[in-house]
């Protein structure tokens, strides 16, 4: 084999999923120069229509895409959410959230992730400061003054040198693993099972999150009379369900969803996953941050996973403050790196415990909790403040004043 070629980046990011790809255009806005190494060529021919796959955008993270100037070429293709209604199958408690109540046009927006993708790479192409080497394998890291990152392309093996190196190459990182950085997984022993639907009878950018003893299912606006559905069962359930054909399927799940908004008319292709939750134990090692699923691989019932790491991508730009990586010294370096990881652990392990209340409470089949899940369903409408705080939450919206969340780059 060849001689290993080196080269030097302020930063160099580890994945270019949404998540790498979102970090690589914040992040060049103080002129610093970024390498992303992505093992794939991030142009998969995903499909549209009914067998798309989408994304929910909280509040929080449509301003944060204003500030890169990414929203304004996708707001288009995107489903507003106005109002949200939350139910427990089998019980009386309901709550509807609404966007008019917090005076917001919406409370967020639902995108197929193939646009949202095609949108943040259009962008990372046209950066004279971001360098995007796809079909790049990342192969080894070490971290000592610096950062230096070892990949291969076609065989010929490349050594990249930074100021900082980001993490984000997924729940099943191997640089996290390589850097020793420890994690705790949760095995839910559920999986989601996601596909879209044509109701006959739509309402207009409602979103609906539906717990049942069986799990919990979303059903989200996608425009017109598409909807996008995440439902969650155990892992049993989930594989005799995406067995069944297209009619049995709509039945069993009509049966869970009720007639709120008429007959499921139309259905795509199902695909079901397990789902886990893993934790990094630490954000940071030495002159390297994990970010996205490499850092968090959380439940989607509350579909924050990729809003909460646009939220640490826009900490981790405030406090860089316009400065490029590199003009730092260490210790100003390290102490900068702690206190993004101070500050970003906190929020996480909230929504971490957020989720997996929910998991626990609509998820067990114990009859004393049918009355708890009710109960805290009407509680929440009963009590505005409450509710507000938990649209808030929902939205990002607790998450303090920054730069790029009041949509400046
Ligand atoms: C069913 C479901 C629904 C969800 N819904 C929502 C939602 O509505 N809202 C929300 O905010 N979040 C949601 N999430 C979570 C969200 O999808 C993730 O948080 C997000 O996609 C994570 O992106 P990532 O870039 O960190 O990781 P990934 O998407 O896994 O990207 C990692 C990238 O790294 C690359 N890579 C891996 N290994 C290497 C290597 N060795 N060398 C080079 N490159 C490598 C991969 O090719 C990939 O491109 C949902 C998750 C699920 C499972």
């Amino acid at each position: 084999m060849s001689k290993i070629k080196t080269a030097n980046s302020d930063i160099t990011i580890v994945g270019g999923g949404l998540v790498g790809l979102s970090a690589a255009l914040a992040l060049q806005g103080s002129g610093q120069t970024i390498k992303v190494i992505e093992a794939s060529s991030l142009h998969h021919p995903e499909s549209g229509g009914l067998n798309a796959r989408s994304i929910a955008l909280s509040y929080s993270s449509i301003q944060i895409f204003r500030g890169l100037g990414v929203w304004q070429s996708i707001r288009n293709q995107a489903a507003a959410i106005r109002d949200i209604h939350v139910s427990s199958q089998g019980h009386w408690g309901v709550t509807r959230l609404s966007a008019s109540e917090l005076e917001l046009d919406a409370m967020g927006y639902v995108i197929e992730s193939r646009l949202l993708a095609a949108s943040l790479l259009e962008k990372v192409e046209a950066s004279e400061h971001i360098e995007l080497l796809t079909g790049a394998r990342f192969e080894s890291i070490e971290t000592g003054d610096e950062a230096r990152i070892g990949y291969q392309i076609e065989g010929q093996r490349y050594q990249q040198l930074s100021s900082l190196a980001i993490i984000a190459d997924g729940a099943n990182s191997s640089a996290r693993k390589q850097l020793g950085v420890e994690h705790n997984s949760v095995d839910y022993g559920q999986a989601a099972i996601i596909t879209n639907l044509e109701f006959s009878k739509p309402v207009e950018a409602m979103a609906y999150e539906r717990f049942t003893e069986q799990g919990p299912l979303a059903v989200l606006p996608l425009g017109g009379k598409r909807y996008a559905c995440v439902w969650t069962r155990n892992i049993e359930d989930a594989e005799a369900l995406v067995q069944l054909d297209d009619g049995e399927f709509i039945e069993e799940l009509q049966r869970c969803f009720g007639f709120r908004m008429g007959y499921i008319e139309a259905i795509g292709q199902r695909f079901s996953f397990d789902l886990q939750r893993v934790q990094a134990r630490r954000l940071i090692s030495g002159h390297c941050l994990l970010i996205g699923n490499a850092a968090n691989a959380l439940h989607p019932v509350a579909g924050q996973g990729f809003n909460l790491a646009l939220r640490d991508i826009a900490t981790l730009y405030d406090l860089l403050g316009g400065q490029n990586m590199s003009d730092l010294d260490d210790e100003t370096k390290l102490s900068l790196l702690a206190e993004y990881e101070t500050n970003r652990k906190a929020e996480q392990n909230r929504v971490i415990r957020l989720g997996d209340g929910l998991v626990s409470l609509f998820s067990n089949q114990l009859p004393v909790l049918n009355h708890i899940r009710a109960g805290s369903l009407a509680a929440l409408d009963l009590v505005p403040p409450l509710k507000t705080q938990v649209a808030l939450a929902g939205m990002g919206m607790t998450f303090g004043g920054n730069a790029l969340l009041r949509g400046h780059l």
